[in-house]
């Protein structure tokens, strides 16, 4: 099978790339590859099933790796032109209470993946699904891929096999550990918009707990981002999407990070110590188990006390000394949890570290094999939670199909 311009993966930046590619050179011939039997089954699983597909607040802080993503973002045209002008959509912004986040005004993925498909078709893109790349040969005049079954011939190449994360949405690094066999080089990798693992012995009695607060990952002393949000602990990990946003950090400081939660971020240490105080006078007759009842629900409160007094539950709160009273408040103020894992590639929405961004150049094509491009996922980049993922998707997907195009239309095929 022949074609000028095959895209490894029909994912959100695999879908993009075609759509740039084809607007740039409309007589190419373009061809999306995809291992599952049909494309675009991430994006339909993005947002809980609404795509939170960007983010009005967006800056470098959001991202994190070697690649300038926020670079590249701000060059390429934003969400209203290309979902809302170019394909119809229309966007709203901080559906459910998320902040800054964008999504479909129909509140389902489900419109991006139509709308992205029909005009795919509108194009006359060809798309053959079920099919897995399994190598890249490099020759003189393009590439070969060596699929599962029929193997392919393109002048240009897109690479957008997305990374690691959500195997059960194609993406099992595959692509990325052909490219390292073919010499690129790639930076560290982990999972990102994950849960971080804790010792289950640590979380025992807090399965299910839900609480809002402040969260800090720590190493060595050092606080290295703080996030604020709901956290949620479980058997063996704490989530939440403020620890999903902590979570890229465990690629650098594995064995040595953190997570501290102020559990009342609003109220200061003498504050919280004076209310305290408190409480031993006006509930002075019930047993220390109770001590945080009123503050917290019931397993969190008990936590607290057993992890900070060791004396018997039963003893009455007016019994508690002023230097117990200080240790529950620091309990309360900064409760440490050391970071043991990552969480299984399953339970990640997006991968930290990939393809290093020396491999490319600034239109991302490769720097080591001219006419083959690179976007989304598989690319060094991992943003927050809150919509960056994608908007990397599309913004690196429209550069990188647009200089494809470009450049075969240029050559003069
Ligand atoms: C459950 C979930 C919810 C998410 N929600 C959001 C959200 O609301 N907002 C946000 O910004 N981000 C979200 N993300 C992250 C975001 O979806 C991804 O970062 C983004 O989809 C990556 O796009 P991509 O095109 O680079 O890769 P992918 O979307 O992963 O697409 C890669 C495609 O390549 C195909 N492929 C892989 N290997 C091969 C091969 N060898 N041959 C052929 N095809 C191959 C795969 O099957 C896949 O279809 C979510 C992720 C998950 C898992």
């Amino acid at each position: 099978m022949i074609t000028d311009i095959a895209i490894i993966g029909g994912g959100a930046s695999g879908l993009t790339a075609a759509i740039a590619a084809k607007e740039a050179d409309r007589a190419a011939k373009v061809t999306i590859v995809e291992k599952l039997p049909r494309t675009g089954k991430k994006i339909i699983a993005s947002g809980n099933g609404k795509c939170n597909l960007s983010n009005l607040k967006l800056s470098e802080h959001n991202y994190h790796g070697s690649v300038n993503a926020v670079d590249i973002i701000e060059k390429m045209p934003d969400y209203t032109s290309f979902f809302t002008d170019y394909l119809g959509v229309l966007c709203v912004s901080g559906s459910e209470g998320r902040e800054g986040g964008i999504y479909p005004r129909s509140n389902s993925s489900n419109t991006i993946v139509n709308a992205m498909r029909m005009k795919i078709e509108e194009l006359g893109i060809e798309e053959i699904c079920g099919c897995e790349v399994k190598d890249i040969i490099c020759e003189k005049d393009g590439f070969t891929l060596i699929c599962n079954d029929e193997n392919i011939r393109c002048k240009r190449l897109i690479i957008a096999a997305g990374g690691y994360a959500a195997p059960t949405f194609g993406t099992d690094g595959g692509v990325m550990r052909i490219l390292k066999n073919m010499g690129y080089k790639t930076a560290k990798i982990c999972p990102a918009v994950a849960p971080l693992r804790i010792s289950p012995d640590r979380l025992k009695g807090l399965k299910g707990v839900r609480v809002k607060g402040e969260i800090s990952a720590v190493s060595c002393e050092r606080i290295l981002r703080t996030e604020r949000g709901e956290m949620q602990f479980n058997d063996n990990n704490i989530s939440g999407i403020c620890v999903f946003n902590l979570a890229y950090l465990f690629s650098e400081f594995e064995g040595k990070l953190s997570l501290k939660a102020d559990l009342l971020p609003d109220m200061p240490w003498n504050e919280l110590k004076s209310y305290l105080e408190n409480i031993r006078k006006s509930r002075g007759n019930l047993s220390i188990e109770e001590l945080l009842t009123g503050i917290f629900v019931k397993n969190l409160a008990v936590y607290i006390v057993k992890n900070s007094i060791d004396r018997p539950m039963t003893d009455k709160i007016s019994t508690l000394k002023n230097n117990e009273i200080s240790a529950v408040a620091n309990c309360i103020k900064s409760l440490e949890f050391e970071v043991c894992g990552c969480s299984p590639w399953q339970n990640a929405q997006s991968t930290m570290g990939g393809i290093h961004s020396s491999c490319v150049d600034k239109n991302l094509q490769s720097r080591l094999h001219k006419g083959m491009y690179l976007c989304g996922e598989i690319l060094d980049t991992a943003g927050d939670c809150g919509g960056y993922n994608l908007q990397w998707a599309w913004s690196s997907g429209m550069l990188a199909g647009g200089s494809c195009g470009k450049s075969l239309k240029g050559a003069g095929k």
